[in-house]
């Protein structure tokens, strides 16, 4: 059970006191968007009534409120990841536009013809398609690390696909369609023994477990402030100092310069050089409120009640007939995929949402891990430290219901 008191921590989220269709809401669908804590919604009224302000360009005293609220979530960032300096933490709109950054600053600088791009069967589209544009545009070639009937990275296989050509291998460290952890230490320890750099996607990772990006090693780090509880519309890349300062900017604009002729511009250096324009102020300082939130409740603490709840919900649902498991890792975080037999996963989703319960039925950006499995669509339930013994419970019994009533669709 719980190293922390559940019932106070649900008593936060104003939202899990919803009902849905005359049921209280079970909300499941955290891999899609995590609910947020009221200490988030206060500290985005706070700004707006208190704070409000451009930042860094102003005598006045707003200005100097709302950029030290800025640089301290900055700060905060840092400290969630173990970042080595502040410089290193970029705030933008999220995860996709992290990896879209990367792909056009660093990667048209970097990758050419010939040039070989690595990522997993198991990727989100953010973390394809940017790839794949970026090869269609230099005639680097994209290759992908299969996974075994787990769902689980083969390591032999990616080992196999290293080499000189190596410019750049990205991977999720959690799967957003099946939960498996991947050995991201490892992956990024074996892409740098031949010379290519490593950009872990943290989309699905950062709200179940504890990452450091020094223990890691990895190159960039990118995630999505709500799906950690925070505001939606902004995200973090995380990069090594060195390495963002030799990266050419992406946009251009205000805020990321240092002087400006008709002649040319000289640009600061991270993070102010990837910042280019007014950024989303009053949502990186409710992500800083979220970071608290959950640094307070604990990371470790947080892994070790989902991993239970885990358990258990995989059990529960591994005895429901004709339900199929996809995604069966001995390590996984957060997500349960399945289909079941005679119904659409349309259906089930459906079905759920009349008993209050909400997950998400459909390919979850991920076709290929899906299509690997030979399906197109699962159910996705996925858990945040919030959810409870009792919202797995019915969850189950609400599928054995759907079982019994065949008819009725
Ligand atoms: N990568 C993974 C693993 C994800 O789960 C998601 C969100 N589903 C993304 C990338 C994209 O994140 P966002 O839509 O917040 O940019």
């Amino acid at each position: 059970h719980p190293p922390f008191d559940i019932h106070a921590i649900r008593r936060d989220f104003p939202i899990l006191q919803e009902h849905v269709n005359g049921h209280s809401l079970v909300w499941l669908d955290n891999a899609a968007t995590t609910q947020k804590p009221q200490a988030v919604i206060d500290r985005l009224t706070y700004f707006y009534t208190h704070e409000n302000s451009n930042i860094h360009r102003a005598a006045h005293e707003l200005a100097a409120r709302a950029t030290d609220a800025y640089e301290e979530s900055r700060n905060k960032v840092r400290q969630f990841l173990n970042a080595a300096s502040t410089d290193e933490i970029i705030f933008l709109r999220g995860t996709t536009e992290a990896i879209n950054l990367v792909a056009q600053s660093w990667g048209r600088q970097h990758i050419s013809a010939g040039d070989e791009i690595i990522i997993t069967w198991l990727e989100h589209h953010a973390n394809i398609v940017p790839w794949q544009m970026l090869c269609n545009e230099t005639g680097a070639r994209l290759r992908v690390v299969p996974v075994d009937e787990d769902g689980q990275v083969l390591l032999e296989e990616y080992q196999k696909l290293l080499n000189s050509h190596t410019r750049l291998v990205a991977f999720s460290q959690v799967s957003n369609a099946l939960g498996t952890i991947t050995p991201a230490r490892q992956m990024v320890e074996m892409a740098h023994r031949v010379g290519a750099r490593v950009l872990v996607d943290g989309a699905q990772s950062v709200s179940h477990m504890r990452v450091d990006v020094q223990q890691l090693d990895c190159d960039w780090f990118v995630f999505s402030g709500h799906k950690v509880f925070g505001p939606t519309g902004i995200g973090v890349l995380y990069g090594k100092t060195e390495l963002l300062n030799d990266t050419q900017p992406w946009q251009g604009g205000g805020n990321m310069i240092q002087d400006v002729t008709f002649e040319k511009t000289a640009y600061h250096g991270a993070p102010a050089r990837f910042e280019a324009g007014t950024g989303n102020i009053a949502d990186a300082v409710g992500l800083g409120a979220a970071i608290d939130y959950v640094e307070r409740i604990g990371l470790e603490n947080i892994s070790r009640y989902e991993h239970e709840l885990m358990t258990y919900a995989t059990g529960c649902l591994k005895s429901i007939a004709g339900l199929r498991l996809i995604g069966t890792a001995p390590d996984k975080a957060g997500v349960l995929s399945f289909t079941l037999k005679d119904f659409s996963t349309e259906e089930v989703g459906t079905a759920l949402n009349r008993e209050g319960i909400a997950v998400r039925a459909g390919h979850h950006c991920a076709q290929p891990i899906l299509r690997r499995f030979g399906v197109e669509s699962t159910v996705r339930p996925s858990l945040a430290f919030y959810n409870t013994y009792t919202d797995i419970d019915r969850l189950a019994a609400a599928i054995d219901r759907i079982r019994g009533k065949k008819n009725a669709f």
